[in-house]
């Protein structure tokens, strides 16, 4: 049940064509976790929280750091030093007290998933170490993994869905190692952007959702390509599912 307020806060969605109360009310009770509140997490959870997603929990293992601002638009300058997952939470319900946001300041494992349902596992990390568990969580739980990464001008973004999908494994292979190369700040609000969007049309049911695909992103030459990605019958985390 939505509040008068919140019905004012989300005024806007409702004049979109299509969209209904029971869209709202679905966002109002979907569970996310979205793993990561750096360049990609900042714009995720500021516009899952905006849009009325119900439960958002979070993890982030790091403290705010100058270098991070050019991009994680959540912190400020007086934040630095300070944990994100406290900052984070305490802007996310300056926007959408509504909300339960929970956050947790350490790294990702596997116990976060045993006694709470998610509805959706968002990949906001900056390593493919990380990445690589999540998928292994997203095959073991049942849970939809939303994955992106960005780097200098470019993204990557692709909806897994277990049984359904390739799983991440298919076609990055672990091992794989960060680049190291920088990132314009206003990228990572592009493939953070598609991302929120992404959650939001899949957790209410609206549109074609980038599933079976991956969306590639080249700011630089301005151009935006999907490519269908298929599943790795060898793959050794997901090919045992049955499809
Ligand atoms: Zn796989």
């Amino acid at each position: 049940m939505l509040s008068d307020i919140e019905l004012q806060l989300l005024k806007r969605h409702f004049e979109i064509q299509g969209w209904d109360i029971s869209k709202q009310e679905a966002l109002k009770n979907s569970s996310v976790f979205v793993a990561g509140a750096g360049g990609l997490g900042s714009p995720v959870l500021f516009y899952l929280a905006a849009a009325g997603i119900g439960n958002i929990k979070f993890c982030d293992r790091d403290v705010v750091d100058l270098s991070n601002l050019n991009r994680q638009i959540l912190y400020t300058i007086s934040d630095s030093g300070k944990p994100k997952a406290h900052i984070a939470r305490e802007r996310l319900l300056q926007l959408n007290s509504f909300a339960k946001i929970q956050s947790l300041k350490g790294e990702i494992n596997e116990s976060l998933f045993e006694d709470e349902h998610f509805d959706l596992i968002i990949d906001c990390v900056d390593n493919f170490e990380t990445r690589h568990l999540l998928n292994k969580i997203s095959i073991k739980k049942n849970i939809p993994l939303l994955h992106a990464g960005v780097t200098e001008f470019y993204c990557q973004v692709t909806l897994l869905i277990p049984g359904q999908t390739p799983c991440l494994a298919c076609f990055l292979p672990e091992g794989t190692k960060n680049s190291g190369k920088g990132i314009i700040g206003a990228m990572a609000g592009i493939a953070g952007s598609i991302q929120a969007l992404e959650a939001i049309k899949f957790l209410s049911k609206t549109g074609e959702s980038l599933v079976g695909k991956i969306l590639f992103v080249d700011m630089k030459n301005i151009s935006f390509n999907t490519m269908n990605i298929k599943v790795n019958p060898k793959c050794k985390i997901c090919s045992h599912l049955a499809r």
